[in-house]
């Protein structure tokens, strides 16, 4: 059993601390707003006033927050993580942000003696509750292996990636394919429509076929032929179409700093933006399907 602070209980830091407090972990919860703090206590983990006093609590300290700005604000300054941690303590923070924040936070952390870890993940708050997310870690190899058996109680995939900023880079570009496969599938079903092809003659044809991908065979964006997909009930999220946005202008950051060409990732950032600008960023990303089916860019 581990002592562990955590701080973030949102959507997917919520599940994922009551996993740890399944697997019999001590875990002392924080977050800024009230109701996350009250299901932490109803699923069996105590709760702290403040993030120094989760921090306080925690051989191992794990964040799941928004963004980078946020995360800088824990980690980081005389009330943050890398001053309030114990002796020793190993960071992770799994949230999703851009590289070099992650780079930043994890050498402050080694300035002040702590290992830390970006352990970003995927698998969306279905994964979050079943405890089967796929971790993405970056850091040292005894950081890794110190933190693989915690990472176990919260998922089922755990890959160490490299070093720091390698899981942020994994993630980053995984989201990037994914929305470019997305509005792929989007039009592709799109045009079968207009073409008067029905959309599970089409999905009969493609999932075998060598257009085949996840977006199309779990999570396929027209409504009909994934029982279980979004699009079968609103297109309720899921994974919203912000968030994708904010991974994609994650990408196009990193992009830019490596000097490296995303043109399909430039233009699924685009789409995106002009869909959330509708008003639709808080549906699942796969929504993007109304607009692309709607003929358009420009709705
Ligand atoms: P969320 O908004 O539901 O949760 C974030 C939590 O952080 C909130 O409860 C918020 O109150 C808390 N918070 C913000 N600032 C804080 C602070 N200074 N101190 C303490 N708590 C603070 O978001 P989420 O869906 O749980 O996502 C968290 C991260 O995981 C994001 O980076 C997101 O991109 C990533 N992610 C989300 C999904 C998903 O499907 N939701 C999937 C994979 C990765």
């Amino acid at each position: 059993m581990a002592t562990i602070g955590f701080i973030g209980l949102g959507n997917m830091g919520g599940p994922m601390a009551a996993n740890l407090v399944k697997a019999q972990h001590s875990v002392t919860g924080f977050d800024v707003a009230a109701a996350p703090v009250a299901a932490l206590d109803a699923a069996g983990g105590k709760t702290a006033a403040s993030a120094a006093e989760a921090v306080g609590a925690g051989d191992i300290v794990v964040t799941m927050l928004p963004a980078g700005p946020q995360v800088r604000a824990v980690y980081l300054g005389p009330d943050g993580i890398i001053a309030k941690a114990k002796k020793g303590a190993l960071l992770i923070d799994c949230s999703t942000i851009d590289v070099e924040t992650a780079r930043i936070v994890a050498a402050e952390a080694a300035k002040a003696g702590l290992e830390m870890l970006d352990a970003p993940v995927s698998g969306g708050t279905i994964g979050a509750a079943g405890g089967t997310l796929t971790f993405m870690v970056g850091g040292s190899d005894a950081a890794f292996a110190r933190a693989r058996p915690i990472l176990e109680n919260m998922g089922r995939t755990i890959i160490h990636a490299g070093p720091s900023g390698h899981g942020q880079t994994a993630k980053i570009c995984n989201n990037m394919i994914l929305a470019c496969s997305m509005i792929a599938v989007c039009e592709g079903f799109s045009l079968a429509e207009k073409l008067g092809l029905p959309a599970q003659t089409l999905w009969d044809i493609c999932s075998t076929s060598t257009s085949q991908c996840w977006a199309m065979t779990n999570y396929c964006p027209m409504p009909g032929p994934v029982p279980a997909a979004p699009s079968n009930r609103g297109y309720a999220a899921g994974f919203t179409a912000a968030n994708m946005l904010k991974d994609l202008r994650l990408s196009q950051q990193a992009a830019g700093t490596a000097a490296a060409a995303t043109p399909l990732g430039a233009a699924a950032a685009n789409l995106y933006q002009i869909f959330i600008d509708g008003g639709k960023g808080g549906l699942d990303f796969s929504a993007i399907m109304q607009m692309i089916r709607q003929n358009g860019t420009d709705r």
